[in-house]
């Protein structure tokens, strides 16, 4: 699937549109999500253009990859949800629902999350 770049999130990256940032850094850029569907709930968005994980995991360098996952982790601490734990999860395609064709990972936390498989 081609990258399109009037995404919201892209959108966001290019600062035409505001959020409600948290960090950022020459990788990254991770902001609360307008939705939250936990006390704290951040999107973490890679810099490049690259459309779910399947794309990053493929086409992304080793830099940007490292660079991202170093900036998610820094940001699960810096929002202390380390000790009480917290849940990372990407959604790819259809079937997982993803909606905003920019890869990003969400961060959730702030509450005991249940068990996801039980
Ligand atoms: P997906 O289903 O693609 O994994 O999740 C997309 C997420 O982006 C949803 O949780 C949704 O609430 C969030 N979202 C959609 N539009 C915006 C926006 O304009 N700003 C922010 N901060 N989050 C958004």
């Amino acid at each position: 699937m081609a990258y399109d770049d009037s995404n919201i999130f892209a959108k966001i990256l290019r600062g035409e549109i505001p959020c409600d940032k948290v960090y950022e850094d020459e990788y990254a850029l991770a902001f609360r999500d307008i939705n939250p569907q936990t006390p704290t709930h951040v999107l973490v968005i890679p810099k490049g253009a690259y459309v779910s994980f399947d794309d990053f995991s493929e086409q992304a360098s080793g830099e940007e990859i490292v660079g991202f996952v170093r900036a998610a982790g820094k940001v699960a601490r810096d929002l202390g949800l380390v000790a009480p734990g917290y849940r990372a999860l990407a959604n790819h395609g259809a079937d997982a629902h993803q909606e905003v064709p920019h890869f990003h990972l969400h961060l959730f936390g702030g509450k005991d999350l249940g068990r996801m498989i039980k």
